[in-house]
Formats: structure tokens, C-alpha cells, sequence
């Protein structure tokens, strides 16, 4: 597949999206730009986005060899997805399986509580309001989801976390937690889109609790695209390596 870039029609913190040759389909572009703090704080580094292109990639393939529907069609090259068209749900999907940031900011859960079952949290993407906690009578009452919608994402979400938990396991990585984001396609299915990458997730060293995601950038440390890098050579198999042309920075 070769489709051709067309217009601009949504440009995220971290993300563009591309109108293509197909009317139901989109290219989504990974910028290099990383925020944090309501997009206060803001940088740019060399190759993040390349890096979370692949890395995301390889999130929705293995969730789609396991039955769940997602956006992703293939990466056309690194920086560049051809996705299918959603209309997005305003909605942070966010599943705990450790307790840390947030949470244990707003409530009293202990830095580092195992959290089983884990919890699903909904948050409303909307920078104006802060990206405030929902329950699901304010979801509905908003009209952003119907009680079924919300029923069906919890399932699929919980079904998303005990797949990536177990490979990132055999990895030897901790899945404290992570975000994710659903839209309609075109036959009203609701979908997977958006990212799973660092920037989205928690992840951890599983032996020494080392920190591998954007929260290094939250606290200000320097070895952000090191622990990027890092991600991406644990989740990728050598013929992905290679297909990539990452196997020399990699090995
Ligand atoms: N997260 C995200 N985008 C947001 C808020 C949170 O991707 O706007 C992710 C974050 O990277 C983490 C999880 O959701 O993996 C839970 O984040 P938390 O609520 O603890 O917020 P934080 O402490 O990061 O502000």
C-alpha cells in the first residue's frame, strides 16, 4: 500500500493527522514533541517520534493477532501510520495495576500498592476542564458514551491490559499503568486508536524498578530517549529490528 499524504485535519500535542487518498482512512504523523503539565512544559526530542511510531505499532499488532479491533493498518514508515478514521470518544481510558502518580496524590493508596483487580479510571479529554475524573453518570448525562458503550470499553480494556501485562512480563517489564483512547469507525464499531508508546504508559524495569516512560521528562532527567530506546529493543523482535533499520542503534 502506498497512499498519498493529503491535508491537515487535527494536529494533537504530539501527533498530526493526515487526510489520505481513501476517504475512510488516515495517516497519523509522530512529531519528536514530548509535554507534560497541560502542555506546559514542552520539548522536542530527536527521534521520539520515530521511536513511538514503532513501538506503537507493535502494541496494536499484538493486540490485533489476539482478537481487538484497533485503528492500526500498517506503518508505512517509521513516523508515519496509515490508520483506519475514527471518530474519537473524549475519553482517557486509564488502567492501574500499581498505584503511583496521580492516584496516590488523590486518594490514600500507597506508592507502589498492587492493585487486583486492577482499576479502570475515565478521565474527559478536555484541556479547558483539565482532563477531569468522570463517573458514568456524568458520562452519559455529557452524551460522550451510552451505559453499553462504557460496559463494552471496560471489557475491552481489561482484556487489553492482561495481554500487553503478560507480554511486557515475558520482557521483563512492569506495567504500572497506562492510557488509552477509543473511537467509532465507520460501521460503529468502537475501536482502539490513538498511541500505546511511553509517553502513554508506565513501564518498568521488572528487577529494578528502573523507569523506562515520560515520566523522566515529568521529573526533569536527561536519559529520556535512552529509556525510549530501551523500550523498543525489550518489545521488538530482531526481524522487526531489521525491518525498521534499527538493529545497529539496538543490539
Ligand atoms: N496519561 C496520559 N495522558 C494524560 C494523563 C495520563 O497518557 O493526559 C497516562 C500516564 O502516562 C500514565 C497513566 O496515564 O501512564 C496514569 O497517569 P496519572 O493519572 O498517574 O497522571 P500523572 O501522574 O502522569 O499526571
Amino acid at each position: 500500500m502506498n497512499p498519498k499524504i493529503g491535508d491537515l485535519i487535527y494536529a494533537g500535542k504530539a501527533k498530526d493527522v493526515y487526510e489520505t487518498d481513501t476517504p475512510n482512512h488516515v495517516i497519523v504523523k509522530f512529531r519528536d514533541d514530548i509535554t507534560a503539565g497541560d502542555g506546559i512544559k514542552c520539548e522536542s526530542l530527536v527521534k521520539k517520534g520515530y521511536y513511538n511510531s514503532v513501538i506503537s505499532s507493535k502494541f496494536f499488532e499484538i493486540l490485533e493477532e489476539s482478537g481487538i479491533k484497533t485503528q492500526y493498518i500498517e506503518l508505512i514508515k517509521p513516523g508515519y501510520m496509515l490508520c483506519k478514521k475514527l471518530r474519537m470518544i473524549p475519553l482517557e481510558v486509564i488502567t492501574r495495576n500499581i498505584a503511583t502518580g496521580s492516584i496516590v496524590k488523590k486518594f490514600p493508596f500507597h506508592h507502589n500498592q498492587i492493585l487486583n483487580p486492577p482499576i479502570i479510571q475515565m478521565d474527559y479529554k478536555n484541556d479547558v476542564y483539565h482532563d477531569p475524573m468522570l463517573n458514568d453518570s456524568i458520562t452519559t448525562a455529557l452524551s460522550l458514551a451510552t451505559q453499553q458503550e462504557l460496559n463494552n470499553i471496560r471489557k475491552i480494556t481489561f482484556k487489553i491490559n492482561n495481554i500487553l501485562k503478560d507480554f511486557l512480563l515475558e520482557k521483563n517489564i512492569l506495567f504500572p499503568d497506562f492510557k488509552i483512547e477509543y473511537g467509532f469507525d465507520s460501521h460503529g464499531n468502537i475501536v482502539l486508536g490513538d498511541e500505546i508508546s511511553p509517553d502513554t504508559c508506565r513501564f518498568w524495569d521488572l528487577k529494578s524498578w528502573e523507569v523506562l516512560d515520560k515520566d523522566l521528562f515529568r521529573n526533569g532527567e536527561s536519559n529520556v530517549m535512552d529509556a525510549y530506546m530501551k523500550i523498543a529493543s525489550l518489545i521488538l523482535n530482531n526481524e522487526d529490528k531489521e525491518k525498521w533499520n534499527i538493529s545497529h542503534i539496538l543490539k
